[in-house]
């Protein structure tokens, strides 16, 4: 059993409607028993856009763009062809290419689509996800065939400045290193305790446990879908990846399954209003973690893009390792629940 621990805080506040009287105000402590956060729900706080940001001011191409298509191949480079034999890799609209900020012993970044220089939140289709993670998984697997001392892979997006983002022509990057990311080392350290006590797999236990709960979101094909009891940002998703433990080992069928889940959830996104997001797929090499690792897919929106939105980092998630969170993780599952 995964302890799931919630402590009432039992916040008083003066209350508006009551003249000021100081009363019992909702407000929970939860514990992340796999990254090791706590994060505090709120009741009452209004901190998520009432409406779609206008995007067309930042969307609208106003210069150079080293991903358009009329300037990709003059504005990136080729793969040295002893790593990628090709020389560049491309899938469907999606092309990969070598990224230029040194993040990661080896990093790709992969444009969906060099032919539209934005694409909103519906226009993340199923194919654009499966070409562009297929890619980037193809990249993956040569780069880690070309440096054997490389093990440890993620793919990731930011989307939109308020992500992180620096270009506002949709893409996606990678991480290959001999080292682990803080959160694989986390992972590792975790799923391996627990194996060692439980002879199970950590992720296949919180899926057991969460798939007669109020968490679960659903299952596509090989991936598992809940919203975490503890969640480290906004309108957060998991998805658990059965049968991978790591981004080189993903088949074509779990991609496909990935896709449609990740459509879904942006399809959502847009629908409430919410405009940025981050995401990361992360995997163990082979033997760490224990007989039950596997692959886990987390996506999570960030601030609104509107001017002057306030961030969704605070102290509380900068400097406490608490992020504050304003909505129910229970309800948001059930209305993803409601389309998946
Ligand atoms: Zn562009």
């Amino acid at each position: 059993m995964i302890p799931l621990v919630e402590v009432d805080l039992e916040a008083k506040a003066p209350k508006l409607s009551d003249g000021g009287a100081f009363s019992a105000t909702p407000l929970v402590q939860r514990v992340d028993p796999l990254f090791g956060h706590s994060c505090r729900i709120v009741a009452g706080a209004k901190l998520q856009p009432e409406q779609s940001p206008n995007l067309g001011e930042i969307t609208d191409r106003k210069g150079f763009c080293p991903f358009c298509a009329d300037t990709i191949d003059s504005a990136t480079f080729p793969f040295p062809t002893e790593m990628i034999p090709s020389g560049r890799i491309s899938k469907g609209a999606c092309r990969v290419v070598p990224n230029i900020l040194a993040y990661s012993t080896y990093s790709a970044v992969g444009i969906y689509d060099p032919g539209r220089h934005f694409l909103s939140l519906s226009d993340f289709t199923f194919d654009i996800l499966n070409d562009a993670i297929s890619a980037m998984a193809e990249h993956g697997r040569l780069v880690r065939k070309y440096d054997s001392r490389l093990s440890y892979s993620s793919i990731n997006a930011n989307y939109l400045p308020s992500s992180g983002s620096s270009l506002i022509h949709p893409h996606l990057q990678s991480s290959h290193d001999f080292v682990p990311l803080g959160s694989q080392r986390r992972m590792a350290e975790v799923f391996d305790q627990y194996f060692e006590e439980n002879r199970s797999g950590y992720l296949d236990d919180l899926v057991l446990q969460e798939r007669v709960g109020p968490r679960w979101v659903g299952s596509i094909g090989s991936v598992d879908y809940l919203v975490p009891f503890a969640p480290s940002g906004f309108h957060e998703v998991w998805g658990v990846v059965n049968g991978a433990t790591d981004v080189v080992d993903l088949t074509l069928d779990q991609i496909e399954d990935l896709a449609h889940g990740i459509e879904k959830i942006l399809g959502i996104y847009e629908a409430k209003h919410l405009s940025a997001f981050n995401y990361s797929l992360q995997g163990l090499p082979h033997g760490e973690g224990g007989n039950g690792a596997k692959m886990l897919y987390r996506i999570t929106t960030r601030s609104s893009v509107e001017a002057y939105y306030r961030s969704d980092i605070t102290y509380f998630e900068r400097l406490c390792a608490e992020p504050m969170i304003d909505y129910s993780p229970e309800v948001w599952a059930s209305e993803l629940a409601a389309i998946f």
